[in-house]
């Protein structure tokens, strides 16, 4: 059996790859490693391998993790489906969110942020039309950019999506193109966002050749979730 440190040198490698065929500079990809449905002893693992950046999906989970691991440097990203009522713990515990994907959530976070750093947020996007409930659909798209680059404590960074599995790698590219093409254009009428949020442990490769900045990365890191993940 592999351990957390050897498959966490193998998902590396396989990013490295993938910036060297998409003619991409080594670096220019940041692994998340997305620790939900595992442990704390699995999140040091991690961290003793040189991970500092880890993805959690659910709040309730996820606060025990944040407090145990206190003043270790973890920079935590919030990155599942937000309801109104987490936006306060939320806006306290997180360095990022991956998932905001209409106006009341950015303007929650944004007032319970306060005098904080602002927090990094990434809008989600619906790549994948009728087969996914989540993220908001492309022409609603523009209007909440602009609406959240006003927040003063929120800092827009880019666009995060999760596209249906689709098993062809070849195909698993058309989500990721378009959600490129939805930043340079948010990018063209004066906004300077540097994130594109996409690619898991099935479809990094094609969110990297495709231009991924940061990859969210779970199975292949930590192994199977056992059922457990309620996704
Ligand atoms: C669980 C999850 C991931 C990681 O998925 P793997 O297939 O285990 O790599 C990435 N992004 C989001 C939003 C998730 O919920």
């Amino acid at each position: 059996m592999p351990t957390i440190t050897d498959r966490l040198q193998q998902v590396r490698a396989e990013i490295h790859r993938a910036e060297q065929a998409a003619q991409r500079s080594p670096g220019s990809v940041r692994l998340l490693a997305v620790s939900k449905t595992h442990g704390i002893a699995d999140i040091q693992e991690a961290l003793a391998a040189g991970q500092t950046a880890f993805g959690e999906s659910y709040l309730q989970e996820a606060l025990p993790k944040i407090t145990a691991l206190a003043g270790t440097g973890i920079e935590w990203h919030f990155i599942g489906p937000i309801q109104s009522n987490k936006t306060a713990q939320i806006a306290a515990h997180f360095d990022w969110v991956h998932s905001v994907d209409r106006l009341k959530i950015a303007q929650r976070l944004n007032e319970q942020r306060g005098a904080r750093a602002p927090l990094n947020v990434c809008i989600q996007v619906n790549t994948s039309g009728e087969s996914s409930k989540s993220g908001i659909s492309a022409h609603e798209l523009p209007a909440l950019a602009r609406a959240i680059t006003l927040l003063p404590h929120l800092t827009l960074r880019g666009l995060m999506t999760i596209p249906a599995p689709e098993p062809d790698p070849q195909q698993q590219r058309r989500p990721f193109h378009q959600l490129k093409l939805y930043l340079d254009q948010l990018n063209q009428t004066g906004m300077t966002l540097d994130t594109l949020s996409m690619g898991m442990s099935d479809d990094l490769g094609a969110a990297i050749a495709e231009g991924a900045t940061i990859v969210r990365v779970g199975t292949a890191i930590f192994g199977p979730r056992a059922g457990k993940d309620k996704h």
